[in-house]
């Protein structure tokens, strides 16, 4: 299997309980490599192009503005299978139902605010991959 990508974006709640330091050690520990990573706070209208998929959805307006409610952290982590790996290691989307040890489960507050965001395929982390990141900013 190929090495290949995904987009994580720490999300603002986490982000400002203090615990990127924690996320980004479970990762590190689970063998990702960083290629990029930026801190930064999404508009409204960027994080409605990010979430626009889920436009359709009754918690679509909430969680445009959650999410750019606040600084986050996003980054392109690198590994085998990366997508499918890094959804094993964040857990299901609501904490509450997130397997032990996971960092939703360990980190997530709310099915809303659950700590961090992973792709769900290759193709979408390519996207969103390229909506944080020109080609000089990945290594
Ligand atoms: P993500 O895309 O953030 O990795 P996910 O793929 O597990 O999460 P999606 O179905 O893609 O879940 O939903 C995207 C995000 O929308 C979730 O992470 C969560 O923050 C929010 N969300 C999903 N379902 C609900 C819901 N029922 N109520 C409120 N927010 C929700
Ligand atoms: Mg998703």
């Amino acid at each position: 299997m190929a090495r290949n990508i995904t987009l994580t974006i720490i999300k603002p709640f986490a982000v400002q309980n203090g615990y990127t330091g924690g996320i980004l050690g479970k990762i590190n520990e689970a063998g990702f490599r960083i290629v990029a990573m930026k801190y930064l706070q999404m508009t409204p209208k960027q994080a409605g192009q990010f979430y626009a998929v889920h436009k359709a959805m009754p918690f679509y307006d909430s969680l445009v503005s959650f999410m750019s409610s606040g600084p986050v952290v996003a980054a392109i982590l690198e590994k085998e299978n990366a997508v499918e790996e890094y959804r094993k290691l964040i857990g299901s989307t609501d904490p509450s139902k997130a397997e032990k040890g996971t960092i939703r489960q360990l980190f997530g507050k709310s099915i809303q605010q659950n700590a961090v965001h992973g792709s769900d395929s290759d193709e979408n982390a390519e996207r969103e991959a390229a909506f944080f990141f020109s080609e000089i900013e990945r290594y």
